[in-house]
């Protein structure tokens, strides 16, 4: 394919490191059944879904206990929010969001404000940021939960999660954090922050689609309703035959992240300022979202100009006109449209992500590219 692949935020190929890993546990040599411990093939395999636990839990800070396996972050997003709100106290029914999140959280929320939860809906600057202030003026005395993330997804911002997080507990509330575009791009240290529940996924950190988990904090722990029954797995907090060559793979792309992340954090910067000084050198380019407060991984640019259409990008650079799960209904991102962007230029708008196999020629070619459409 001679597509350069700049869409790392819609999904990471699986690291081959990662993809040996797992095939240890295919085949007939590994096969039990990690809920079947009283016997060999079941033990050995209950024995790799640990260590994969231990490996997560050790990226977030957290303790392993503390890590249920679900199939990715749009079913922790439903896990978290669904759940605390099916064992909501009475006279607690009021939830705080942003209308920037991703719409696992937003049709979550929707759901939920359809039984009745009551719905805070914070919007961004034109910033693309939620500020710790506009949360705190937002939480009432019967906030029972405040859901953000921690990346945004499309802009590559970055939601300041340690002071939110202890405005939120001053006031009793849980925290939700949507973690899957932070996970192996920036530092995250549950042990010292104030979030009770995030949601995590293997696929955005070079590891399997299919396989995520939720953090549950201790103080979220009795507070949460499993949505999926069926056997009691994961302390009853979910059900169903565990995957455990897809764990195995979960648990090995996130060591391999935690072991790299600094040294491939500062060489996609390299190549993501170069690329972004040559996109701003060119007329009606724009970058959205914070400058300063973002990953290097993720930029999005708005180009004002005639007629223009991210199309014409189309078998030369793969990137995202909107995001991956918005492109099924061509709709103007909602994202863009909440800072203040109109629906014509949120329309003309192009992400443009980074990762662990983008090469400096990579870069290159797609500054040349980019060039040869806009200059
Ligand atoms: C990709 C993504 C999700 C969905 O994760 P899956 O594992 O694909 O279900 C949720 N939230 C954010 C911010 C994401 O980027």
């Amino acid at each position: 394919m001679s597509e350069l692949y700049f869409d790392y935020a819609a999904t990471t190929p699986i690291d081959d490191r990662v993809v040996a890993d797992m095939l240890v546990h295919m085949g007939q040599r590994a096969f039990g059944n990690p809920a079947s411990t009283s016997h060999q093939h079941g033990q050995h395999a209950r024995q790799a879904v640990e260590q994969a636990r231990g490996q997560v839990a050790a990226l977030i800070g957290a303790q392993a206990n503390q890590v249920v396996w679900t199939s990715g972050a749009t079913e922790s997003n439903n896990l978290a929010l669904k759940g605390v709100f099916a064992k909501a106290p009475a006279g607690r029914r009021h939830l705080v969001t942003s209308c920037i999140e991703h719409k696992a959280v937003i049709d979550s929320v929707r759901q939920l404000e359809q039984q009745g939860v009551e719905v805070t809906w914070l919007r961004p600057g034109a910033d693309g940021l939620i500020h710790p202030e506009a949360v705190a003026d937002a939480l009432r005395d019967d906030t029972l939960l405040v859901s953000l993330m921690l990346v945004n997804n499309e802009l590559g911002t970055l939601t300041d999660i340690r002071r939110i997080g202890e405005r939120v507990r001053e006031r009793g509330a849980l925290f939700h954090v949507d973690a899957a575009q932070a996970t192996g791009k920036v530092a995250i240290d549950l042990s010292s922050l104030a979030v009770d529940l995030m949601s995590i996924s293997a696929h955005k950190t070079y590891g399997p689609k299919g396989i995520g988990a939720l953090y549950v904090g201790d103080r979220a722990r009795a507070q949460v309703e499993a949505q999926i029954h069926g056997g009691g797995h994961e302390q009853g907090l979910r059900s169903g035959t565990l995957a455990t060559h897809q764990i195995v793979g979960m648990g090995s792309a996130y060591a391999l992240a935690g072991a790299e992340m600094v040294e491939e954090s500062a060489r996609i910067q390299a190549l993501s300022n170069r690329l972004r000084d040559a996109m701003l050198a060119l007329p009606g380019v724009a970058l959205n979202g914070d400058p300063a407060q973002r990953i290097p991984h993720t930029l999005n640019f708005s180009i004002d100009r005639f007629a223009f259409s991210p199309a014409v990008f189309s078998g030369r650079l793969a990137l995202s006109s909107t995001s991956a799960c918005n492109s099924a209904s061509n709709a103007p991102s909602h994202v863009l449209l909440a800072l203040g962007l109109n629906p014509m230029l949120a329309n003309q708008s192009v992400r443009i992500s980074f990762g662990r196999f983008t090469t400096n020629e990579d870069v290159d070619q797609a500054i040349e590219v980019l060039r040869q459409v806009l200059a």
